[in-house]
């Protein structure tokens, strides 16, 4: 399965999402709804989480008796079902949710599609020896319980799918809300695709109304045997508070170094190009830069080239205290800031209207110099704005960078050829993506080398997650036989 994209591969996959669009209406407002679509009622789709858990453990145990080359059969028609509908998804999540861009969530869900690994992902592994043959293989968990974010609603829910049922599971998904009619969506369709192929009618599960409630039900049910969650830092801490074992994709601040070695008009371009990728949404976006001063105002000036608006410091201040609410805790008077969900993935024309710059939709991020104390370096804005910090040297630039990488783990990027300065940052940050002298989408597949996933479990240490994270391993011994030497 693995492909192995080249530049004209990605320029003809663009190529075709754009004239997909192109022929795509848009959605109309009244059918945003969790429970069906143009009239078709969707299947998996529950009022009670003990209902959704009991369809999935029959979905799960329908499978069971399904060969691997059958359960292939079903990830096949997942593909081909969301290849065929990405344009649809795509729509869907901008008009509900009103975040990210219809021709770049058509890419995303075609990523998804294309390179998502499958059952080609679970292999067994024998031992022999003296004493015969041990075999280790990787068995399902049961039905997996799933929550997914609002920022790639759908893409997350196909690509969890893929993987949980190549490893052989039932999925349950918890998903967020504010994205209940676009998730839900992607769960008939995995419905529609599963049964098509000769699969069980309702094999991934979804509420009607999700809550915190019905996410707490998730995870406190017997029936529930593993829990992936691919969220902020909240609702990570809750699932991996839950008892059970848990994966934990949580929230990243990926910070860009620039030395002075690099092609600064290429690193302009890339840097732009992932920032801007459906507005900034994906957690491995470029979130910051720290560049060497001496190429400074030669990056500035070549992402002024790709669709930058350069704010003055002042314009800067003024945007943080819009896109950022602050809160200051009663008792303790500590201060925190969270993202204004009016900003979170809007374009950058609507974002900079808010404080009274007019541009045309050629501006697609804001930059602004700013020191490292500047609230665009230290929080995650997912949207299209860029704060640019200059530093002396690369021992100031890794420092700084790893700094603002808050100890995530997450996602770093560099752009550089000077290979002890790129060896020093990766080692330092820590993270689990770290991309060199390319877009951030190349760390996952896009473009670059590589499986994708758009559940990156960073805390809990299962990194691109993939099917064999969703499987647990079992061994079966033959003691002194089953070895032919
Ligand atoms: P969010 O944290 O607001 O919500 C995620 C989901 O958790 C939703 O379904 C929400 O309803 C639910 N939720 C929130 N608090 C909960 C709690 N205490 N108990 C149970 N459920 C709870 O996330 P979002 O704003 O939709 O997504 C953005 C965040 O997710 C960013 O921080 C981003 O970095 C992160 N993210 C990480 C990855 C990854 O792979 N690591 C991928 C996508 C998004």
């Amino acid at each position: 399965m693995a492909i192995n994209w080249t530049e004209a591969q990605v320029a003809e996959l663009v190529a075709k999402v754009v004239k997909e669009i192109r022929s795509e209406q848009p959605v109309p407002q009244k059918n945003w709804d969790s429970t069906q679509y143009n009239g078709r009622k969707f299947k998996g789709i529950y009022a009670a989480m003990e209902e959704a858990i009991a369809a999935a453990e029959a979905g799960y145990r329908a499978i069971r008796a399904m060969s691997v080359a059958e359960r292939e059969k079903l990830i096949a028609s997942i593909r081909e079902y969301c290849r065929a509908e990405a344009a649809t998804l795509a729509n869907l999540g901008v008009t509900e949710t009103k975040m990210g861009r219809v021709d770049h969530k058509t890419a995303k869900h075609i990523l998804v599609a294309d390179k998502t690994p499958g059952t080609e992902d679970i292999v067994a592994e024998a031992k022999t020896g003296d004493h015969g043959l041990t075999l280790t293989e990787r068995a399902p968990f049961g039905v997996v319980g799933a929550i997914t974010p609002s920022t790639n609603p759908s893409e997350t829910v196909i690509c969890n799918s893929i993987g949980m049922i190549a490893a052989g599971n039932g999925v349950v998904f918890n998903p967020h809300p504010g994205a209940i009619a676009t998730s839900n969506y992607a769960v008939d369709l995995v419905n529609r695709a599963v049964h098509a192929a000769g699969g069980p009618e309702v094999l991934v599960a979804s509420m009607i109304k999700p809550t915190l409630d019905s996410a707490n039900i998730m995870y406190k049910h017997p029936s529930i045997r593993l829990l992936v969650c691919t969220g902020g830092p909240g609702v990570v801490r809750s699932v991996l508070s839950s008892g059970k074992k848990a994966i934990g994709a949580g929230a990243g601040n990926p910070p860009v170094i620039v030395d002075d070695t690099a092609d600064i008009d290429k690193a302009a371009k890339d840097i732009i190009d992932g920032c801007t990728f459906d507005n900034n949404l994906p957690c491995i976006a470029e979130k910051e830069v720290f560049v060497f001063e001496n190429v400074a105002d030669r990056l500035i000036a070549g992402m002024q080239k790709n669709g930058c608006l350069l704010l003055t410091r002042a314009q800067a201040d003024a945007l943080a205290e819009v896109v950022l609410v602050k809160k200051t805790d009663p008792k303790t008077g500590k201060i925190s800031y969270a993202v204004s969900r009016e900003c979170v993935g809007r374009d950058a024309r609507v974002i900079l209207e808010k404080i009274g710059v007019h541009v045309g939709p050629e501006i697609r991020c804001a930059i602004a110099e700013v020191p490292f104390e500047h609230l665009f370096v230290q929080q995650e804005l997912m949207m299209p704005i860029l704060g640019i910090v200059r530093v002396k040297n690369i021992d100031e630039a890794i420092d700084l960078a790893c700094k603002a990488e808050h100890g995530n783990r997450h996602t770093a990027h560099m752009h550089s050829k000077n290979i002890d300065n790129l060896s020093r940052f990766a080692k330092a940050v820590e993270t689990t993506i770290f991309v060199k002298n390319a877009p951030s989408y190349a760390g996952i597949g896009f473009g670059g080398e590589g499986h994708t996933t758009f559940t990156i479990a960073g805390p809990t240490g299962e990194g691109i997650t993939s099917a064999k994270s969703f499987t647990r391993l079992r061994r079966c011994v033959m003691a002194d036989h089953f070895r032919i030497i």
